[in-house]
């Protein structure tokens, strides 16, 4: 089994106190690899929860550069890192954080055409990427697969979040959820309606904690259930999804 050294031991010394997670749960995120797809507003508020939790391997997948406007909700990029392309400022941000982690930046657009060689060798995938065209290709990648999918999403004062095993029966995959009609639907959601920076904040730490609990395996099983939270009312909703009897990925 993975082992801790006396700085790892130390460094994690308040979840190894947690009976939930202890050194064998501490050893669980050590030998875990974790994808994170958008290194955007959510991937500012899962990076550094999953870095710091000592997740061993973690993969940067983002093809794009820090805007201006990206400022607001993305505070692992600083203001004169403008330009500058995310995933590996992302992947310095995590190697400066903990040494411990093992990091891959990937500086490319996640496809149909390299979702299965980009996705593959993990055992979980946190996506928290700004377009439905991604999320389907990520979703059906995962179910096929069968390598567990958190999905976050946050817009305007809405997120939501929720876990996918889509392979198992009775478990719904990500496109039973949002169904056929957005495959082709590319737009950046963020830009056309807004959204507040605390949110993705908010959001994004959920899906990390998400994350954490389903390496280490803290607490209920929560896969096909949808988590809702109106950051505007201050209210999050459980909702259990349905598997599709007519989805054509699951
Ligand atoms: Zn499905």
């Amino acid at each position: 089994m993975t082992d801790l050294s006396d700085d790892e031991l130390e460094r994690y010394a308040r979840h190894i106190v947690l009976p939930q997670v202890g050194g064998v749960g501490q050893r669980n995120l050590k030998a875990a690899s974790i994808a994170v797809v958008g290194a955007g507003g959510i991937g500012s508020a899962v990076l550094p929860a999953l870095a710091g939790a000592g997740v061993g391997r973690l993969t940067i997948i983002d093809d794009d550069i820090v805007d201006r406007t990206n400022l607001q909700r993305q505070p692992i990029f600083r203001n004169d890192q403008i330009d500058r392309p995310k995933a590996v400022l992302a992947s310095e941000f995590v190697r400066s954080l903990n040494p411990y982690v093992e990091v891959d930046a990937v500086q490319q657009r996640l496809t149909a055409g390299n979702a299965k060689t980009l996705l593959s060798g993990h055992d979980l995938v946190l996506d928290g990427c700004d377009n439905f065209a991604t999320r389907l290709v990520v979703g059906d990648t995962l179910t096929r697969l069968r390598i567990p999918l958190v999905s976050a999403a946050a817009v305007q004062f809405q997120g939501q979040v929720a876990l996918f095993r889509g392979w198992e029966p009775d478990k719904p995959c990500y496109r039973c959820f949002v169904g056929d009609a957005f495959d082709s639907d590319d737009c950046d959601t963020c830009a056309e309606q807004g959204v507040l920076g605390a949110l993705t904040a908010t959001v994004g730490g959920f899906a990390a904690l998400m994350a954490i609990r389903a390496i280490v395996g803290i607490g209920e099983d929560v896969a096909g259930n949808l988590f809702l939270f109106d950051g505007a009312a201050l209210d999050w909703r459980k909702i259990r999804l349905p598997k599709d009897p007519n989805c054509r990925t699951c």
